[in-house]
């Protein structure tokens, strides 16, 4: 009550405050100080403006606002009218910049051909009207925060500007003349600009909570407060809510409310009063808050004046924010007032104060300053880079600032460096000029010592993960600066580059070495530690690494100095050990001097940035050849490689360790870390760099002393002196393992090339490379491939150049995704020890490609592809191939094989012995190949056919080759050990060649001979074998093929169902039934009524496996079945349903079919007994586990069909068919008497007779009928009788059970309501699931294409079967009264002597439903007190002819009536209805429009009666399709000859119906009824590029709610409309409870069940009533034929019509729950959500 008086009080006040909008105040006036006077103003007038802090009238507020300051302000600025001056302006064209702001979720676009670096971004506007639209560009959702780059030419490589951007486009015609304010105008911007920025920097900085500077206190103090709460990141919604209520004991509502706000705005007073009373409120909130998080909320008591003038300083802000939109000048006028600086004065000038202050501010204040940043600095290139320069002066301060604030990076003006440091031109300067990268790098250095151990390395154990991140918010900023390499250097950026450099190495210092382990002996260690941290730093730096890197190697002097200063850097962190003494080592003859260091019982470290990065500048020297001056820098003496890489081969011996099990007791955190070591996100600035190391100590010490120190370090030295007569298996084993590792870094060593600089390749080379060894594992996707590859800084693999160059794309079907397949001429590029395969990855390939040999007939040998030669710098690591050494390990290796010692060697390491064999081989040839053999000194052949040295292994390697084919464990590596002996024979010829040793080469040639002879006769053996084989498969092929041709013949009109397992027995007893019909009439109506054979049907129920045939008599089987309601068939989606059926009459279907109930069964077959056991053990299990989410809901009989977990909700009653046979006789003589005249009199004296009989007992319980002209005396009540009646079918009791069960659940769920077995719209509800089921089953086979007869699927024709038998028997369980009832009001609408008042006129009704409802009622007329009767066949067969034609004459009036005007009609009714014969158009109409309603029909007929459908019907074609409907349904082709044949009956009631007012009106054109045929629905027209979406997602606005909040725009696929999801604005009460946007839609728009397009996101949500829902791919694929869940990849996507259609058949079919149901069962996570508020 309080605030009210206030604002009454202001009301009257501002009549004499505020001039009327013309006047000038006084401040205004150029006599008087601005600054003073506008003081002054704001003093007298905000705090009253913004005195109702606690429930503002905004809009009022707005308006004094604009009256008392603003438009004075801007009428003295302008000095004119500020809505013309600023419409003037306004058409003058802006700036060439977009500058747009994102707010989070909006889209934007990358180009990946033009954009300078990822974060080059444009607006949805701008990149549509861009050259990029036809490029390959990425879409992404922003974070919020972001700008658009359009009009920055640093920004693009290509097309900077839109159409709309550039100068002279879209109406700025004055392009360069961007209207210049005049001077009086700027001179008044420079008086009031100062003064107003100076009020809001003093005002956001003010830091008095109760006083206000002097200037703006005016008035008596008073004692009048607000208790503020700040929003943080630590406490949750609950936690403020709580507090909230705890401590000011308001309600939850309100609680909510300041909440919402407080996330909203950053702060808002929660409470009003007295000084005394908010300093309490404030210290109840601390308190409570403390309680529940520990920590308080940020609380504050601030005077009102206070506040109300914080307010108005950010709508001032907002104001300027506006203003600077109009003029450059206006821009530079602002940038130069806050740039400037105190004369003398030591302080920062205005823009910087506010950046330092900016931690402290409130996230509304923040949001304010920084669009106000956006807007002037950033759209005027010159000052944008003053700003800069003042950004990079306080980067310590503001980072510090940010890591210590708690919101996130968006709010924190750091986040802005982005739009300065990508800037190249911009980088370049603040490198040269403020030195940034030293800044950077320092900044690290001062934010990370709290991580630094007592030896000055990081230490990350209990780190936090949000501080951490913090952090790499300054890492990020070192990217941005280093993105672009500049291409000019200048000696200053040299120097300044160098500096930032040293200073990088110091951070990487401290990461050398870090984190070291030591491995656990004998207990697991207790905790695993923290590794993720420094492992997440490690990617992070992982580009900044390269990029350092690609820097220095622009200029050969840099990277010499670069060079030196990493050397040296190195060199300091290698000093430890060194106290120990060194040991010397013997093997064959040589001999290595080390200090003693063991990787098993010392401390090791996975984290070496400072050797990788030298390793990295070593490649780069040896790239651009500057490596022959690398003396100059580092002396030999100095430069020490054994130290080098002493410190990444312990690493990589961890890594065997490791694998070999060594370390099992450190835990999990060191297999992580090894993976991550050697994963894609890590591996180029950590393993490969590793093995660049190993390779530049192979080219630069001996060989043997290589080799040795390897051995030693792998701990091996003793495996390869003596046999150790150790019998300890694990040891054993573990030696094995370190064997095999070791080989496998030697074959890397030696083999692996492709890196720029260790061989001639380039970067293409390598990324091929890669991706030919991920196909051979298997064909990948598109997104798989880039996984698999290392990204660049610009986030780009290099994937798209060169993959058509190895792969060919195969596209992909309705569901999965496109792959692509390597070339088969790239297959011999394969290596098997490619080392970035992960285990797993190589002996899949293995597998792949050894099977693939095998299916083209070829020998399984994988030999090494010949690698690229060395570079000179790397020439001499081959040495090693051919050493002592080397071969002493080789020959030790084999000899154990070839003597069986079984458990020293394993098969994987003659597998590697035989890879670096073929390795030492090739190179060999390729020397001799290229030049003379006396220059070759690499003399591979020669060692390897040498007899060794020591008694140990004398034998020869190629001897021992020899040999080993003998070994029956090596059987599969045969084929491999012949290509080697093969090799060996070339390079001996090769050698020859040259020597001309005549008796060695004939020896030799006849060896081979000898040898390729039985080379030959394995290969023609071999080929013989596979010949076999295929014939062996083209015969079964041939017999199958055979089979299923018969089979097709003989089942042709079930040929294309899916025959399931137990439809089988249906399927072939259907097909009895149709041979032995087929002489036989197919008529289904009327006297000529074709017999319906009663099948046997014996069926097997699948919970206990036993067989029964279905009988009348016996136990009930049932058929599991889902019920549901539907729109799938309406005609107006605007009509509101119905949402709870209580009061709902559900007799009569209205034409629009606007929600019907449809059954869907999956065709599982149960015994009833089976069932019920089945589904009460069910819910037994689940009430014992009530903590267990359900996928499906019990109470209402909810369950998984045991057989194939569709969801189902009842079961339907299999009842069989009743054979019926018509004695032609009989017909013959009853068709002489009974015409449609007296068979329509019968009935009615029949229906008439009841209401006399059931009037004397209840009153009125029959529709009262006039008996006009059709009387007949005659005729009395039995007559009905005497055309033919037989007693009725008596069904067990089982069945009768089932029966009611099965109705009562349609009732339930079709009408929402409680179940009600007495409830007499039961047989309703029966009539019209029926009807409306075969309509839907219609619609879709017309949609599909499909015959009509025939081409039902399995499951539909034995649901539709047992449908329309349990809807005919369902009759005999209701009381026949009731049925008679329902009856005489069905005939009302045919018949209008029955009109009762609540009869629907014949446009108000579906006809179909009624001829349903007719017939299935019909025989209730022949029930009697006594006995329980039915009619005869024959007596059936007229009642459906007549029934039918009925409601056939009828149809088509409707049809004839709903597609003419209304003079034509007139014209139809004289002459077609008459005598003449109708004109085509007419006939035209009507056939169109009938074909549903026959077709439904026919269907209908043949379920209920079993007459075989003429052959035309179970094809597709037009014209027979109608011939052949008319024939089986007993209709004239020509339809109007009915009304001739039956045109006395007719005449009348055509006059009746068209007299209904309701059809007059329409006649008369005054309502539109539906027309004929119905139009066929579909899920709306997507538009086929996506963009197209995200652009309409973009316009959307809540209809609700007006914030600039993100929103989630979903698009509703049945109708098209557009939704805001998941926010509380859209929420809306339905019964009590509070449902989102998509789920209240759903209830109207598909009765519960909907299908939508959650565009942000680019997914497809299905949901069902207010619990359930999956998401599902939508149906939008990029060019690889992948789907993007998440817009994660970003790459255009385009509408796949096979896959929306996949998505239509879903839902026709009815098939969304089940859809639903499956994934909720495969996918459990999404239990957690909340489908309610979607
Ligand atoms: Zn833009
Ligand atoms: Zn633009
Ligand atoms: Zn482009
Ligand atoms: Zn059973
Ligand atoms: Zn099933
Ligand atoms: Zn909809
Ligand atoms: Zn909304």
């Amino acid at each position: 009550a309080a605030h009210s008086v206030t604002i009454g009080r202001l009301r009257s006040e501002s009549q004499t405050y505020f001039p009327a909008k013309t006047g000038k105040p006084a401040w205004c006036d150029e006599r008087f100080n601005f600054q003073a006077t506008f003081l002054q103003c704001l003093a007298k007038h905000v705090p009253n403006i913004y005195s109702a802090e606690m429930d503002p009238l905004l809009e009022k507020q707005e308006e004094m606002v604009q009256a008392a300051i603003l438009y004075p302000l801007e009428c003295y600025l302008f000095g004119e009218d500020p809505d013309i001056f600023l419409e003037k302006l306004q058409q003058s064209g802006t700036s060439q910049l977009c500058g747009k702001v994102f707010k989070g979720g909006e889209t934007t676009y990358s180009c990946r051909d033009c954009a300078v670096d990822p974060t080059c971004v444009l607006c949805m506007d701008c990149f549509q009207n861009s050259i990029h639209k036809n490029h390959r560009y990425k879409m992404h959702s922003s974070t919020g925060g972001g700008f658009c780059d359009c009009g920055d030419t640093e920004a693009w490589k290509a097309g900077p500007l839109c159409t709309k951007h550039e100068p002279g486009a879209s109406g700025s015609a004055k392009e360069n003349s961007e209207c210049q304010l005049n001077e009086e105008i700027m001179e008044h911007s420079r008086r009031v600009f100062p003064s107003v920025i100076k009020y809001i920097v003093d005002m956001l900085i003010w830091e008095e909570e109760k006083e206000l500077p002097p200037e703006l206190t005016t008035r008596e103090k008073v004692d009048s407060y607000y208790c503020v709460l700040f929003n943080d990141e630590h406490h949750s919604y609950d936690h403020v809510i709580y507090s909230l209520q705890r401590a000011l004991g308001c309600e939850l509502g309100e609680a909510q409310l300041h909440t919402t706000a407080i996330d909203k705005e950053g702060r808002r007073a929660v409470k009003a009063g007295h000084y005394a009373s908010c300093q309490e409120a404030k210290e109840e909130i601390k308190r409570h808050s403390e309680n529940v998080s520990q920590r308080p909320l940020h609380v504050e008591v601030l005077h009102a004046d206070v506040m109300a003038h914080q307010k108005f300083a950010l709508r001032l802000g907002s104001w300027l924010n506006k203003l600077m939109s109009y003029s450059s000048d206006f821009r530079q006028i602002f940038c130069q007032i806050c740039l400037k600086e105190e004369a003398g004065s030591e302080k920062p000038c205005f823009i910087s104060k506010l950046m330092l202050w900016d931690a402290k501010l409130h996230k509304g204040a923040r949001k304010v300053l920084h669009e106000l940043i956006f807007s002037s600095f950033f759209m005027e290139m010159e000052y944008k880079k003053l700003f800069a320069v003042e950004f990079v002066k306080y980067y310590k301060a503001l980072q510090k600032e940010y890591i210590s604030d708690d919101h996130d990076r968006v709010l924190s003006v750091t986040a802005l460096s982005v739009q300065m440091f990508t800037v190249p031109t911009l980088a370049r300067h603040l490198i040269e000029e403020q030195n940034v990268i030293t800044i950077i790098t320092e900044t690290l250095l001062e934010v990370l010592p709290e991580y630094l151990d007592k030896n000055d390395k990081f230490n990350f154990q209990g780190y936090s993960q949000d501080k951490l991140n913090r952090v790499y918010a300054v890492i990020y900023d070192l990217r941005y600066v280093l993105v672009s390499k500049p291409t000019l250097w200048t000696d200053r950026l040299r120097e300044r580059f160098l500096d930032g450099f040293v200073s990088f190495l110091r951070i990487l210092t401290c990461m050398q070495g870090m984190e070291e382990i030591k491995r656990q002996i004998g207990q697991h260690i207790e905790v695993d530690p923290d590794w993720e941290a420094a492992i997440a730093i490690q990617m992070q730096l992982k580009n900044i690494l390269l990029m350092f890197q690609e820097w220095c190697a622009c200029d050969e002097e840099l990277l010499l100095k670069a060079y030196r200063e990493c050397h040296k850097a190195v060199m300091r962190c290698s000093t430890n050990g060194r106290s120990r003494e060194k040991t010397v080592f013997h093997l064959c003859g040589h001999t290595l001097e080390s200090r003693p260091y063991r990787v098993s019982a010392d401390p090791v470290s996975i984290h070496l940035p400072l050797s990788r990065t030298l390793a990295g500048l070593h490649v780069r020297l040896s790239k651009t050849g500057t490596i022959s001056r690398l003396h100059e820098f580092v002396s030999p003496e100095e430069f020490q490689v054994e130290l080098l890489i002493e410190y990444p081969l312990r690493c990589l011996v961890l890594v065997a360790q490791v694998a070999a099990e060594m370390w099992r007791r450190n835990g999990l955190s060191l297999i992580s870390q090894v993976f991550y070591y050697q994963d894609v996100k890590c591996r180029e600035e950590m393993y490969d760099k590793d093995i660049i190391m190993l390779q530049i100590g192979a080219s630069l010490m001996d060989p043997n002393q290589f080799l040795l120190l390897i051995l030693q370090r792998y701990e091996l030295a003793d495996a390869f002196k003596k046999i150790k007569p150790t019998k300890d298996q694990d040891l054993i084993k573990q030696c094995n393992v370190l064997i095999e590792e070791m080989l496998q870094i030697l074959i890397y060593v030696v083999g692996e090339r492709y890196v720029p600089g260790v061989s001639n390749v380039t970067k293409e080379d390598v990324i091929m490379r890669e991706i030919i060894h991920l196909l051979c594992i298997e064909p990948m996707a598109h997104s798989a491939i880039t996984k698999s590859l290392p990204e660049n800084e610009n986030n780009e693999t290099g994937l798209e150049n060169v993959i058509d160059k190895v792969a060919t794309f195969k596209k992909p079907g309705v569901s999965g995704h496109g792959v692509y397949e390597l070339k088969d001429e790239c297959l011999k590029e394969f290596n098997m020890f490619f080392y970035h395969y992960t285990k797993t990855q190589h002996s899949k390939a293995e597998h792949t490609q050894k099977k693939r040999r095998k299916q083209e007939n070829r020998d399984e040998a994988l030999p090494p592809p010949p690698p690229p030669d060395f570079s000179p710098a790397f020439s001499n690591v081959v040495r090693i191939l051919n050493c002592d050494v080397m071969m002493h390990i080789l020959r030790t290796i084999l000899q154990r094989a070839v003597e069986l010692e079984t458990h020293l060697w394993t098969e994987a390491m003659i597998q590697m012995v035989l890879h670096l064999l073929s390795l030492g081989l090739l190179e060999e040839k390729q020397q001799l190949q290229t030049s003379p053999e006396e220059e070759v000194t690499f003399d591979f052949y020669h060692k390897a056919t040498r007899m060794g040295s020591s008694a140990l292994n004398a034998v020869s390697v190629l001897t021992l080759l020899e040999r080993l084919k003998r070994v029956p464990q090596l059987e599969a590596q045969k084929d491999t050990v012949n290509w080697i002996l093969q090799m060996f024979d070339t390079v001996k010829r090769l050698r020859e060649k040259s020597s001309l040793t005549t008796v060695a080469a004939t020896s030799g040639s006849e060896a081979t001979k000898g040898d390729e002879s039985t080379q030959d006769k394995e290969k023609a053996e071999r080929k013989r074998k596979a010949e076999a084989a295929r014939l062996h498969r083209q015969k079964i092929m041939a017999q199958m093929s055979a089979l299923q041709r018969n089979f097709i013949e003989t089942h042709k009109l079930l040929y294309e169902n899916t025959l399931e397992a137990q439809g089988k027995e249906d399927a072939i007893m259907e097909e009895e039934s149709m041979s032995s019909t087929i002489d036989c009439s197919k008529i289904a109506l009327g006297p000529k009524r074709g017999p319906s054979v009663a099948e046997k049907e014996v069926l097997t129920c699948i919970l206990c496996q036993e067989e029964q045939e279905v009988k009348l008599e016996s136990a009930a089987m049932v058929l599991s079945a889902c019920v549901q309601k539907s729109t799938a068939l309406t005609q107006n989606r605007s009509r509101i349903l119905e949402l709870s059926g209580d009061t709902l009459d559900p007799l009569f279907m209205h034409p629009d079919l606007p929600c019907g109930t449809h059954t869907g069964s999956c065709g599982h077959v149960m015994h009833a007994a089976c069932w019920q056991k089945y589904f009460e053990a069910m819910q037994l299990n689940f009430r014992q586990r009530l903590h267990v989410e359900q996928i499906f809901d019990l109470e209402n009989g909810e369950y998984l069909c045991p057989l194939c977990k569709s969801l189902c909700n009842t079961v339907i009653p299999i009842v069989p068919l009743q054979a019926q046979k018509i004695n032609s006789e009989d017909a013959e003589a009853v068709a002489q008497i009974l015409s449609l005249a007296r068979w329509l009199e019968i009935i009615i004296v029949r229906i008439s007779g009841y209401s006399v009989k059931n009037a004397e007992g209840e009153k009125e319980n029959l529709p009262a009928f006039t008996n006009k002209g059709m009387g007949n005396s005659a005729l009395e009540f039995h007559s009905i009788l005497s055309f033919g009646v037989q007693s009725s079918v008596k069904y067990s009791s089982s069945i009768k059970e089932m029966l009611i069960l099965f109705a009562t659940t349609i009732y339930r769920v079709g009408l929402k309501v409680a179940p009600n077995e007495a409830d007499y719209r039961i047989p309703m509800m029966t009539w019209s699931t029926c009807a409306f089921t075969i309509q839907c089953i219609e619609n879709l086979l017309e949609t599909e294409g499909k015959p009509l007869f025939g081409s039902l699927q399995n499951r539909q024709h034995s649901g539709l079967k047992a449908l329309v038998q349990f809807a005919a028997a369902q009759r005999t369980t209701s009381p026949q009264v009731l049925i008679q009832k329902h009856l005489v009001r069905l005939l009302g609408v045919l018949l209008p002597n029955f009109k009762a008042e609540d009869t629907p006129s014949l446009l108000e009704v579906d006809m179909f439903h009624v001829l349903v409802g007719v017939v299935l009622s019909f025989p209730s007329l022949y029930w009697e007190d006594a006995v329980d009767l039915q009619p005869s066949s024959i007596s059936s067969a007229y009642n459906h002819l007549y029934l039918f034609h009925l409601t056939t004459l009828a149809h088509i009036t409707q049809i004839v009536v709903s597609s003419l005007p209304f003079y034509s009609f007139s014209f139809v009714y004289c002459s077609c209805f008459g005598q003449d014969i109708p004109g085509w158009f007419v006939w035209d109409c009507v056939k169109k429009g009938i074909m549903p309603y026959l077709r439904s029909a026919a269907l209908f007929f043949h379920y209920l009666l079993g007459v075989s459908p003429p052959e035309e019907l179970l094809q597709v074609s037009e014209e027979g399709q109608f011939k052949a409907l008319c024939s089986y349904l007993s209709l004239p082709t020509n339809l109007f000859l009915l009304f001739q044949e039956y045109w006395d009956t007719v005449n009348p009631l055509l006059q009746r119906w068209c007299t209904d007012p309701v059809v007059l009106s329409s006649l008369k054109g005054k309502s539109i009824a539906i027309r004929y045929p119905r139009k066929r629905n579909s899920l709306i027209e997507l538009p086929e590029d996506y963009s197209c979406l995200l652009n309409q997602a973009s316009q959307f606005r809540c209809p609700r709610s007006s914030d600039d909040e993100q929103k989630h725009p979903v698009l509703c696929l049945f109708c098209g409309a557009m939704l805001c999801s998941q926010n509380t604005c859209c929420q809306e009460l339905v019964n009590g409870e509070e449902l989102g946007a998509c789920t209240s839609h759903a209830l109207q728009c598909g009765a519960g069940v909907c299908m939508f397009l959650k565009i942000r996101e680019c997914k497809v949500v299905l949901i069902e009533g207010k619990t359930r829902g999956c998401l599902y791919p939508a149906p939008y694929l990029d060019e690889y034929g992948e789907t993007d869940p998440g817009l994660k990849r970003g790459n255009p996507l385009h509408l796949c019509r096979e896959r929306y259609r996949k998505l239509h058949l879903l839902w026709q079919q009815h098939c969304i729950i089940e859809e639903i149901a499956r994934s909720q069962e495969t996918n459990q996570i999404f239990f957690g959500f909340n489908w309610q508020l979607l």
